[in-house]
């Protein structure tokens, strides 16, 4: 089969591989999509020490059942299957508590799996065994269904920050994952959300989303805008997804009173140290949550999101390519030219 090999920064190449062959206690899938993810970004240029090449990467994928193995119970073939690809080890005590993201022992698709840049992907016996393949409904096509692990992460994250009915919000950066966190805190009942941006490019990308206030940040200060908006209170939420310290540090003078900051972008080692008035935070009574990865549950949420068409998936995906020009979506995402870019095997 083909399959996009990775071996390092730098050395990624789409190549023949050996299909992956059904186990008693796993299933192979035949990708229908997987979408680029800036991980997937990051690995090619920078790397990740957690990430043991020679590696398939891919891990935003959908895919259709077309092996299952004798001890797998409750998928069959035909069925089509997303997954949540940080795979907790349902024994320690994070997971015990419900926070498999914050699992110590987790694997992923990906970095200790094979994942789904290729036509063919088996899906491990943990991952099953976890709850972590999920079948996707009929109605969710599948450049919807990929959409579905991104996703999983911003609803973790408005879970987080308590994103609720009414709310204004204020989205910092209008990049793929940006742009998913306008869309979900308008599903969470946002009365309004403000998506702040500096390039051209995404700033018209961002603009076709509904019922998004996008602001041009690129000449001005980004807190005097935000500020401006909201009659000078300061939103009630406000998600840094641009990951930058300078906008982490931007959001505690956009957010108001008794509102919450979620630091959604992870910021380079060596970068992550901003400078914040906690008096902001004493007198203001305000929330700071963090977010990382997602658990099962996220995925199954971001599904029903999808299947209610919640989320505006033709504005989100904005390049379909074939695997063979995988390298080519790698370079949009990295000229910002584009959201999601879909790989098709
Ligand atoms: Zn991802
Ligand atoms: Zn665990």
């Amino acid at each position: 089969m083909k399959a996009a090999l990775y071996n390092g920064p730098g050395a990624l190449a789409v190549t023949e591989a050996p299909k992956p062959e059904v186990k008693p206690e796993t299933m192979v899938l035949r990708i229908g999509l997987c979408t680029i993810c800036g991980t997937d970004l990051k690995l090619y240029t920078v790397g990740n020490p957690r990430c043991k090449p020679p590696r398939v990467i891919g891990h935003e994928l959908v895919g259709e059942a077309v092996e299952v193995g004798e001890a797998v119970e409750g998928f069959e073939v035909g069925d089509r299957v997303t997954l949540a690809t940080s795979i907790a080890c349902n024994r320690c005590d994070y997971c015990a508590r419900g926070l498999e993201n914050l699992c110590p022992n987790m694997k992923c698709i990906s970095m200790d799996f094979d994942g789904a840049f290729a036509e063919f992907m088996e899906v491990p016996a943990e991952a099953i065994r976890g709850g972590n393949a999920i079948r996707v409904p009929r109605e969710v096509e599948d450049r919807a269904a990929a959409l579905s692990e991104p996703l999983s992460c911003v609803i973790n994250a408005q879970q987080q920050a308590g994103v609720k009915p009414g709310d204004t919000v204020v989205v910092m950066g209008a990049g793929p994952l940006g742009c998913l966190n306008a869309e979900v805190a308008k599903a969470f009942g946002a009365l309004r959300v403000l998506l702040t941006q500096r390039s051209p490019e995404r700033l018209a990308l961002a603009r076709r989303l509904a019922k998004v206030e996008v602001l041009d940040v690129s000449s001005g200060d980004a807190v005097e805008q935000v500020r401006e908006a909201t009659g000078g209170e300061g939103a009630d939420v406000v998600i840094a997804a641009a990951p930058t310290a300078e906008s982490q540090a931007q959001a505690f003078e956009m957010v108001r009173k008794g509102g919450a900051v979620n630091l959604f972008a992870s910021l380079p080692r060596g970068e992550s140290v901003i400078e914040v008035d906690t008096r902001v935070i004493h007198y203001g009574q305000i929330t700071v949550t963090g977010a990382s990865d997602s658990r099962p549950r996220d995925v199954r949420d971001a599904l029903d999101l999808l299947q209610a068409g919640k989320v505006d998936v033709d504005a989100i995906v904005t390049h379909e390519l074939p695997l063979d020009r995988l390298l080519d979506g790698i370079e949009l995402m990295k000229q910002r030219s584009g959201l999601k870019i879909a790989i098709k095997p």
